[in-house]
């Protein structure tokens, strides 16, 4: 038969992996945006940070764009689940257009620690310390609540160790929801050991689901020869957790975007492979890489879950209840 000879391959498979509410959410707005008023409906920036997802809503009727000077007069525009910063549906406001916000609901939570802590710029106005990563589209979100120059960017604990703040008495910080855990209770025990009047949010402001999927991805990782971790390389929490994979002692952990751009090459001496998705990445291309493995090899598989979730969120208006 075809399986004589096969070996077999141990899967470790993490829980919790792929999907997070904020997420669901916002490809559910998206979907249910093009029901409501008919396609096209426009997506300011990839709705969430995957082709796979991008491509399907595409097929349902999604234009992406970049800015909203793409979308015409009377268009429907929706914001990605990364949030925009507030020029954004300022200037769809001022176009007429109309727009669904699907900015996570704890990325939203974020920007109003952030105004509280500028307290409308006042004197109980605190500078604000923005852990996270430049560039990536929900920092660009955060920082762009409040005007320039209230918030000052902390990428790394180098940064935390070097910032000069004007008025360490008045300072406080906040953090993008898709960061290491690890790394950032370093950089949080900088702050506040150097600045001991910051305010902030008990640990950081990384979500649940950030926080569940690394716990998960630790539980598997030091049994694995290889960690496969689905998902694409602009995701944050994606890369975040092909990090902690190697880092708690996966031999080798990969960011795969799906099963076409698996190397199989890569499995050649793997005994055993853990398998993870990011928050963004859909549970079918979960299922298409084992099912993939399991033509090649006898395939011996274990779920490891490390938390159940049952976290939803409800549409935003329109759309919702
Ligand atoms: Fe929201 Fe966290 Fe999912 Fe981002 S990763 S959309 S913050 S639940």
């Amino acid at each position: 038969s075809a399986a004589h000879g096969r070996r077999t391959l141990k899967v470790l498979l993490a829980g919790p992996r792929g999907f997070c509410a904020g997420v669901d959410r916002a490809i559910r707005v998206v979907e249910e945006a093009i029901k409501r008023f008919g396609a096209p409906v426009y997506v300011r920036h990839e709705i969430v940070h995957n082709r796979t997802v991008v491509e399907d809503l595409e097929a349902k009727g999604a234009i992406f764009v970049e800015e909203l000077d793409e979308v015409p007069e009377d268009g429907h525009v929706v914001f990605s689940a990364h949030g925009v910063p507030k020029a954004v549906p300022a200037e769809a406001e001022r176009r007429n257009l109309l727009y669904l916000d699907a900015t996570c609901p704890l990325v939203s939570k974020v920007h109003r620690e952030a105004e509280r802590h500028f307290a409308d710029g006042g004197p109980e106005s605190r500078h604000i310390l923005m852990i996270g990563h430049a560039g990536h589209p929900e920092v660009v979100g955060t920082m762009g609540q409040l005007p320039p120059g209230t918030m000052t960017l902390i990428q790394d604990a180098e940064e935390a160790r070097t910032v000069m703040p004007a008025d360490p008495m008045r300072l406080a910080f906040i953090t993008q929801t898709t960061l290491s855990v690890d790394d950032t209770a370093e950089i949080v025990d900088i702050l506040r050991a150097r600045f001991p009047h910051i305010e902030g949010p008990k640990r950081e402001d990384i979500c649940y689901a950030t926080t569940n999927r690394q716990e998960a991805v630790k539980a598997i990782a030091p049994e694995s020869d290889l960690v496969i971790v689905i998902g694409s390389p602009n995701s944050s929490n994606s890369q975040r957790l092909r990090e902690v994979a190697e880092r708690t002692g996966a031999k080798r952990a990969l960011l795969v975007p799906k099963l076409e751009n698996l190397d199989w090459s890569v499995l050649e001496d793997v005994e055993t492979v853990g398998i993870t998705a990011g928050a963004s990445a859909p549970e079918a291309l979960v299922q298409e890489m084992v099912k993939a493995l399991s033509e090649r090899f006898n395939l011996d598989i274990e779920e490891r879950i490390v938390k159940e979730e049952s976290v939803t969120f409800r549409l935003p208006s329109p759309l919702g209840p």
